[in-house]
């Protein structure tokens, strides 16, 4: 009897089909199933449907007579039109349910992960070794850098250091309006994206499916070969620039060098060894300085490697964290990412990212749309579900770590030390959007009172007893006591409620 391999949405790239001696032989037949029911499911915005059906498409282009191409309602219906009773390999899927989906199924043989660095067990055997105390992921990455061999002179960190984020976290140079970056790539459409997006409208039309925001120009690879063509353009004209406004935001240039290959790597297009890699021999080259390729590496081996792992460390009961308590829903002009009905300049650019392209780059993410939620008391599953839906990079694996723990602070600091929010000071020390706002982020109550200024001590004053004690939180605990204007702000702050900013 044939036996298949069964290539999920996001296992797109070669590593996916290295013959090996835990992966699928040898010119073995390939299945993919285009699921329409997990875009009934869920309000995804249209240019991340858009992304993943045109990187699947192409991918199956690809492999030609290989692949069993089947459309179906539900996997489980495509899987018997595809394979019947035929045996069944699969690489460890990036979710939990759809691991127990393929688990429970008769004939599925499931092999280990592949397009991530460190396999769960090494990662279970790191974590219980350090006896119940914090993990931390500087920790974590400095482990795996050592066991990769990446920026290392022997035992010794690259430059002896392996920590260069005192380097980048600059504000963005004065008077900017953009970083004057290289341009990053970005693909053309062809007719795959063209049937796609007839698809997508033929859809939504016979009121199948519904999506949120824009689906401009596909502005992310769907290819192996146009993910490595952003990977080059990155790495040689824009990795320089990385490090130092890693953390700035503008206006007028929401990208700056940051690389936007997340989607990439979360279709499975490219792996993370390659991009650290890469970037490693930029530095020894000379063609990049070692606090940007240092920033890059950490993101990708450090931060990424490291929620992937949490995500199945932490076990399912994670998602239901809410140390907080926050149980309001979000409100109607989030979910439709009405950035026009805010007033508030920063988050209205910002959401105005998430409607045009489905990404921004992490600041945003986190100080921005994370922190408005945090501050308002959103309850965090739907945060997590919201950000799962609107950002093309955006799956269950890595949305709870960070959603979840890093920005809604909803395990109770099991992923970070302190809440991650801010008053508009960081916001106007960090980006050019509070200049031209109708608010002011030294002011924190009357007309012209900063959302995030306000929002934060509101914030503080809510959960004050809950992070008194936070040796990181409790000066600024402390300065609930000096202010003298608390009652009008609360009160104000009550009045704003939901409605946008
Ligand atoms: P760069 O700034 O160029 O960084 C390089 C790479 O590092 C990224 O491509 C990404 O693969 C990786 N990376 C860095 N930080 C993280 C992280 N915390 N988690 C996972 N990967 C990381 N990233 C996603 O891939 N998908 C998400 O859905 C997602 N949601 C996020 C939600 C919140 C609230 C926050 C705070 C962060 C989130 N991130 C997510 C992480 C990060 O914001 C994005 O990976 C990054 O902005 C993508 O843009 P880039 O490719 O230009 O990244």
């Amino acid at each position: 009897m044939t036996a298949f391999h069964w290539l999920f949405g996001d296992q797109l790239g070669p590593h996916f089909l290295t013959p090996h001696e835990r992966g699928p032989a040898p010119d073995t037949p390939v299945v993919m199933i285009e699921a329409r029911s997990v875009f009934r499911r869920r309000r995804f915005h249209r240019a991340k449907a858009h992304l993943v059906l045109s990187a699947m498409r192409h991918r199956a282009a690809e492999l030609g007579d290989r692949v069993h191409y089947v459309r179906a309602d539900t996997y489980r219906e495509g899987l018997r039109q595809a394979v019947g009773s035929a045996a069944v390999t699969v690489h460890h899927p990036t979710s939990r349910a759809a691991l127990g989906f393929v688990g429970a199924l008769d004939g599925v043989r499931v092999l280990p992960a592949r397009g991530f660095l460190v396999p769960h067990e090494d990662f279970r055997a790191w974590a219980d070794g350090h006896g119940g105390s914090r993990l931390r992921q500087e920790d974590f990455y400095r482990w795996v850098r050592q066991n990769h061999g990446l920026l290392m002179d022997g035992a010794e960190p690259a430059g002896g250091r392996w920590n260069y984020d005192h380097d980048n976290r600059e504000p963005p140079p004065k008077d900017a309006q953009t970083l004057t970056a290289p341009a990053p790539f970005r693909p053309r459409e062809d007719g795959i994206d063209e049937e796609v997006r007839h698809d997508l409208d033929r859809w939504e039309r016979a009121g199948q499916v519904s999506f949120v925001g824009r689906d401009g120009p596909r502005l992310f690879p769907a290819t192996r070969r146009e993910a490595r063509s952003a990977l080059r353009r990155f790495v040689s004209h824009r990795l320089a620039g990385f490090g130092p406004h890693e953390d700035a935001m503008l206006a007028g240039d929401p990208v700056l060098s940051h690389s936007l290959l997340s989607s990439s790597l979360n279709l499975g297009l490219l792996d993370p060894l390659e991009c650290a890699e890469l970037a490693e021999r930029a530095w020894r080259a000379g063609e990049a300085p070692l606090n940007s390729v240092e920033g890059f590496v950490r993101q990708i081996t450090g931060w990424r490697e490291y929620v992937w792992q949490l995500y199945w460390y932490f076990g399912e009961s994670y998602r239901h964290h809410n140390t907080l308590g926050h149980l309001t829903p979000l409100p109607g002009w989030f979910l439709d990412l009405d950035a026009d009905a805010v007033g508030a300049r920063c988050l209205s650019t910002v959401l105005a990212q998430v409607r045009d392209t489905g990404w921004t780059h992490h600041i945003p993410r986190l100080m921005l749309l994370g922190s408005h939620a945090l501050q308002r008391g959103w309850d965090p599953a739907a945060v997590t579900d919201w950000f799962h839906r609107c950002f093309v990079d955006g799956y269950d694996w890595v949305m709870l770590p960070n959603v979840v723990g890093m920005s809604q602070y909803a395990d109770g600091g099991r992923m970070t030390t302190k809440p991650y929010t801010s008053g508009g000071a960081y916001i106007n020390r960090m980006s050019d959007f509070c200049g031209p706002c109708r608010y002011r982020p030294t002011v924190r109550a009357g007309e012209d009172a900063c959302p995030y200024t306000a929002g934060y001590w509101a914030f503080l004053h809510r959960h004050r007893s809950q992070l008194e004690h936070n040796p990181r939180m409790s000066q600024a605990v402390r300065g609930l006591n000096r202010l003298t204007d608390l009652d009008a702000l609360l009160e104000q702050e009550r009045e704003r409620g939901e409605g946008p900013p």
